[in-house]
């Protein structure tokens, strides 16, 4: 890991840091049995209570998810074990926050895949979900909020880049107050709303959009957390920060590494580069 203190804008050479990849994890076997001995040593020990409705927005803001149909019970008891595994597995690969790994639990991943590739859903990997892009795989989602939580403050409003199917946002509605996330292309944003309708997530809001733009009639946040790579991270995400902030995104082509930018002054950013990653690339525009 290295830390570098920089003023904005941040300079390339700020992401070709040293980094360690992290040795490539088998999936779990999500057998009941090892389901039943992994929720047995999982860490998690608690459920997040929901978290307060967010504060009321000004006109022109994007608007919350409609709930309109519910999730049946039947379906989340029946992926109760499966889930419990999966965050015991990203657990022993080196999480620690609890409440990332009880967000994790909570949220049912497979309603964010399709039905063909269901078996997978709480394996740790990224699957298909249309247009060339993917669901995250479940360890750097978790890792990824941990790091933007860092001592494990609360955080409040936070942003997210690359809504995809909508799971990393559910999951950050666990943790943070208010989210907002944004989709460039049109089909996939409309996916999430279809995704985490039933969820009825009242602290969540998508919005179709160039998330490389950010969300200025929201800002500051105090988390911003970018699903795709750039080369470099866009200046207008940088300046959306709040002082004290924490932006955790993919950088990089090939190679990629996990970068952490906290804002300390009003033209101050410290950056560190962490792990190797794999995502797909941030671009510019809407599809
Ligand atoms: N958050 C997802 C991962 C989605 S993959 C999960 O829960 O697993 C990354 C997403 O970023 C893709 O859907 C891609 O279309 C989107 N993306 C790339 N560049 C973007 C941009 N400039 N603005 C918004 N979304 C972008």
């Amino acid at each position: 890991m290295s830390e570098k203190r920089s003023n904005f804008p941040l300079p390339l050479s700020s992401v070709t840091g040293a980094g360690t990849r992290k040795p490539a994890a088998p999936a779990p076997v999500a057998t009941p049995q090892t389901a039943t001995q992994n929720a047995r040593t999982s860490q998690v020990q608690t459920r997040q209570a929901p978290p307060p409705a967010p504060r009321p927005v000004a006109p022109g803001t994007p608007q919350p998810v409609q709930p309109q149909q519910t999730m049946q019970r039947s379906e989340l008891a029946a992926t109760e074990a499966p889930r419990r595994a999966m965050a015991a597995y990203v657990a022993r690969l080196g999480v620690k926050d609890g409440q990332v790994l009880a967000a994790l639990e909570t949220v049912p991943r497979h309603m964010f895949i399709e039905s063909a590739l269901s078996s997978q859903a709480y394996a740790d990997v990224s699957l298909p979900i249309g247009h060339n892009q993917t669901i995250s795989q479940p360890y750097i989602v978790a890792r990824m909020i941990e790091l933007l939580r860092g001592s494990g403050q609360p955080l409040r409003r936070v942003l997210e880049i690359g809504t995809g199917c909508g799971y990393q946002a559910a999951v950050l509605s666990c943790v943070a107050q208010e989210v907002y996330s944004i989709e460039r292309i049109k089909p996939l944003h409309e996916l999430a709303k279809a995704n985490l309708r039933p969820l009825r997530i009242a602290n969540l809001r998508l919005q179709y959009g160039d998330g490389m733009l950010g969300l200025p009639q929201v800002a500051p946040f105090d988390g911003i957390i970018l699903a795709a790579a750039g080369l470099e991270v866009p200046r207008a995400l940088l300046e959306q920060l709040a002082i004290g902030a924490r932006l955790v995104a993919p950088v990089g082509a090939q190679v990629q590494h996990l970068q952490r930018i906290t804002r300390i002054g009003k033209s101050e950013w410290t950056s560190e580069t962490l792990e190797a990653c794999h995502f797909v690339p941030l671009r510019p525009g809407i599809v």
